[in-house]
């Protein structure tokens, strides 16, 4: 939990929530998306260019070497943050999204043939759902689909359901970046583990909002992204357990990944730089290292008590709104809200009524299309809220839903 001063203290730290926008002091809610950057990362991030740029791993030069050691501390910076046993076991990539994409090129492509099933939910984005269907289309893989109930919730159980003698990996969210709803990834793994089953966790949005401990998780691939975590764009890291990380190829060829090229023979670096190819954004990832410094310092489980408060607070808000439709009440939920005026106004129109009282929402399908044509609808409004939001901008939230429902009425 923060107390009122150190909340201030931490607003600070994040310049742009001081912006106006349509003559309103910004009140950020579409972190979901892509949160704001403390000056710490920004500052790391202008140091890094103004004196200390190289470029990484190839040079003997003091400010080459400078840079490589700063570019690869953050390694060990990201395998704390998640408890992951090594440091080689964390590949560095440019997002989830890139993440993603390299366990279905560099592990599944080799591992999966015609009629092998992967299992995925009906709350992923698009970024777990796309890749596999790269495999569906290009291998003949059959995805398999676990359905939340009415509320929002998954049921561990349903996963069990839907394995095969053909199931070969499940890939699953850790937190909706729709519902908020926070999956039960541990007891999905626990099943998968005993038919023998790898598991893929995206943790784009759980990794902002909640500890996450590979080893407690027993997880076998997991995924985050550097810029929902208050650092910068295409900035990230894949998790792979050491044993799975030997039977990983190569996917992106190129200078950094090998061992030696000749003409006719070329081998490769070991993981995971052989996954690792070409001039990386070295800058990226140093902010990324001083973001996960920054949320540590705060500490991950006083961040989450401190969400969870302004979370409690928003759904007590959100009862007076009876008009208001809530897309999903999860028994687990995180600081994320989809919501509708139903028939009343499309979301879009509700999300340009708020942001020109400053309030930033997203509105549309978040990247989630299976989940949107299960819940009945195109689009949804999402607010989605971060370590510096407040009670009183749950408030102008409130106040502008008020607006926007007299607007349309
Ligand atoms: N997975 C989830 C749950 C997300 O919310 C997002 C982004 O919104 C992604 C994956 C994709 O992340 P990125 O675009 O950073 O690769």
């Amino acid at each position: 939990m923060f107390n009122s001063d150190e909340l201030t203290r931490i607003r600070k730290d994040f310049p742009i929530l001081q912006t106006q926008i349509n003559n309103h002091q910004l009140v950020y809610l579409d972190n979901g998306s892509s949160a704001q950057k403390p000056k710490q990362v920004i500052d790391a991030v202008g140091q890094f260019y103004q004196s200390e740029y190289a470029n990484v791993h190839r040079g003997l030069h003091h400010l080459s070497n400078l840079a490589t050691e700063k570019y690869e501390n953050v390694r060990g910076t990201i395998a704390r943050f998640i408890n992951a046993r090594k440091e080689s076991e964390i590949v560095y990539t440019s997002g989830t999204t890139e993440g993603i994409n390299l366990v279905a090129y560099s592990w599944a492509w080799s591992h999966m043939e015609a009629g092998d099933e992967i299992i995925l939910s009906i709350l992923e984005h698009h970024a777990n759902i796309v890749p596999w269907n790269f495999l569906r289309e290009r291998k003949g893989i059959v995805i398999k689909w676990v359905e939340t109930d009415q509320y929002g919730n998954l049921d561990p159980t349903d996963f069990e359901a839907k394995i095969t003698d053909k199931t070969k990996l499940i890939s699953v969210t850790q937190m909706s970046n729709v519902l908020g709803t926070v999956v039960d990834v541990k007891a999905i793994i626990d099943i998968a583990h005993r038919s023998g089953i790898p598991v893929l966790v995206d943790a784009s949005q759980s990794a902002v909002h909640q500890t996450i401990d590979v080893q407690d998780l027993d997880v076998d691939f997991l995924v985050i992204t550097g810029h929902k975590m208050y650092g910068p764009t295409a900035s990230g890291a894949l998790y792979v357990k050491e044993d799975l990380l030997v039977d990983f190829v190569p996917f992106k060829g190129g200078g950094d990944m090998i061992g030696e090229v000749g003409r006719d023979k070329i081998t490769y670096a070991k993981p995971p730089k052989m996954l690792e190819a070409g001039t990386p954004a070295i800058a990226q990832m140093i902010g990324l290292g001083v973001a996960i410094d920054y949320v540590t310092e705060l500490g991950m489980e006083r961040i989450k008590e401190y969400e969870e408060s302004v979370k409690n607070y928003a759904l007590e808000r959100f009862k007076d709104l009876n008009w208001l439709k809530l897309y999903g009440t999860p028994k687990k939920q995180a600081a994320i809200f989809s919501f509708s005026l139903g028939e009343i106004a499309h979301p879009h129109d509700l999300s340009t009524i708020l942001d020109q009282r400053g309030i930033a929402v997203r509105a549309g399908h978040h990247c989630a299309q299976p989940l949107m044509e299960y819940l009945g609808v195109n689009a949804t409004c999402r607010a989605s809220f971060a370590l510096y939001n407040t009670k009183e901008e749950v408030d102008k939230l409130v106040d502008g839903l008020v607006l926007c429902r007299k607007l349309f009425q």
